[in-house]
Order: structure tokens, then sequence, then C-alpha cells
């Protein structure tokens, strides 16, 4: 089995086609998704994606390039979060590549989110572009480790990526790995100890190869794990073992499948 540990199946062009989209994860034996917010406007239909399906669990956050949606604070996130389906608080970080002003807003609401889930004890989805550096002093400074969490759609050096982990941090590859020209992230995904990594597609963006190009969704996470079991030549079974364990074990709010 595998898991898509982080995917967006209410924007719309997943939306429009739920049924086809669990069906394709089904067929393809990945049987749990993680359905990420990125705004408080949109959480509602995140959460009613996860009540509606067994199989699919939901987060609450605001992504660092969104502006101008509501601002959460630490009791609105809390009182969100407190649902059998809400598993994680994020997506949330720090983009200067977006946001090339680098404002303080995004520092404020990600430390917002950081204490936030140091509070309901629920790990953070950790969204970092052009910004690595400040991304990981405020993990430090914020106590970040305490409710540990992933950095999500990893594209950062290995150095960055020993931080993370030293943080406690697990660290989640998406489609891409699988890209031609990402030679320095394939070398990262072959150092990332086995027991904290974790894959995902960040559907519907990213789509992996062989389906470059194409709207993604959940079902492709298994060629993210492909590409990882062959860098790394062990058998794919291996690759879906420890990913999918990592993923219960840090997600520990998700019922795992029988
Ligand atoms: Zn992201
Ligand atoms: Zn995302």
């Amino acid at each position: 089995m595998f898991v898509d540990s982080h995917c967006h199946i209410d924007f719309p062009d997943l939306a429009a086609r739920e049924d086809e989209v669990l069906a394709n994860m089904a067929a393809n034996r990945v049987g749990t998704a993680l359905c990420i917010s990125v705004t408080l406007e949109a959480f509602p239909r995140v959460l009613g994606l996860a009540e509606r399906h067994a199989q699919l669990w939901a987060s609450v956050g605001v992504h660092p390039d969104n502006d101008g949606c509501e601002e959460p604070d630490v009791a609105r996130l809390l009182a969100l979060a407190d649902h059998p389906k809400v598993v994680a608080i994020g997506e949330t970080g720090l983009d200067y590549y977006w946001q090339k002003d680098e404002p303080e807003w995004q520092r404020e609401r990600f430390r917002t989110h950081i204490r936030a889930a140091r509070h309901c004890g629920k790990p953070l989805i950790i969204h970092t572009r052009s910004a690595a550096e400040d991304t990981l002093r405020l993990m430090r400074d914020e106590g970040a480790g305490e409710a540990g969490g992933v950095m999500h759609c990893f594209t950062e050096s290995w150095e960055v990526a020993e931080a993370a982990l030293e943080l406690g941090f697990h660290i989640s590859f998406s489609g891409i790995v699988t890209f031609r020209n990402a030679k320095a992230l394939k070398e990262v995904a072959c150092r990332v100890p086995l027991e904290r990594l974790l894959i995902e597609t960040d559907a519907p963006y990213l789509a992996p190869v062989p389906h470059r190009g194409k709207i993604n969704e959940p079902a492709w996470v298994v060629h993210v794990a492909e590409e990882i079991a062959r860098l790394r030549d062990e058998p794919l079974e291996h690759i879906a073992r420890a990913t999918t364990d990592n993923f219960f074990r840090l997600f520990r709010h998700v019922t795992r499948p029988a």
C-alpha cells in the first residue's frame, strides 16, 4: 500500500472528478491521502472530502503565498483542528520565490502555525521555497521540533535536509524527484534515512514522469516511490512499506486501514 502525504483534491481540476480520483487511488493501491488546506476559506471543502471518504484526511492552515485571505490566529487554528479528521497543521512556512519582498506577515503567520501545532500536538506540514535559512531559524525559535512534522515537496540541499532531520522532521519527495534535471535532489533522496522518508504528489501540480505536464492525482504517488526505489537500489515494496509506516507513525491521529 502507498500513501499520498500531500495533495489538493479540493482544487477545481480534481474536485470535478472526485469519484474518478478516488477510484484511481484504489486501483493503484494508494490507500490513504492527506488533503491539505491552503486557506481558511477553502478549509470546509477540504474537511468535506475527509468527512465523505474514510481514506481521506485533512490539515488546517494558510499557505504563505496567500495574501488578502482570512488571517489565522492560534485560537482559530486550534478550534478548526479540534476534529477527528483534522490530523495536521499546514501547509505553512515561507515562500520568498513568489513574495520577493520577504514580508513580515509570512513569518508571523508561520509562527502562529507552529504555536498552534505545539499546542494541539498535531504535526506541521512545512512549505519552504527560496527561504530555507529563515524557515529553519523560525522552526528553531518557536520549538517546531516539539510538534514534529514534514518538509513537504522537498527541493532544498542536503544541508537543509540534515538541519530539518536534526529537528526531528521528515522529508517528503514529490514528482520533482522523477524529473531528469533534478540531479542534486535525487542525491538527497538517496541520503535521507529510510525511517524519515515520505512521498507525496502535491496534486494537481507536479505530475511525475511519465505523466509530466498533466494534471497530477494521488494515484501517481506510485511513480514517486518507484523512482526513489530505483535511486536507492531497493525493492519498491520496501519503499512502499517504509513510507507508509512513517506516515502513520507521524500522523498518529490517522486510522490505519486494516
Ligand atoms: Zn507547498
Ligand atoms: Zn501543497
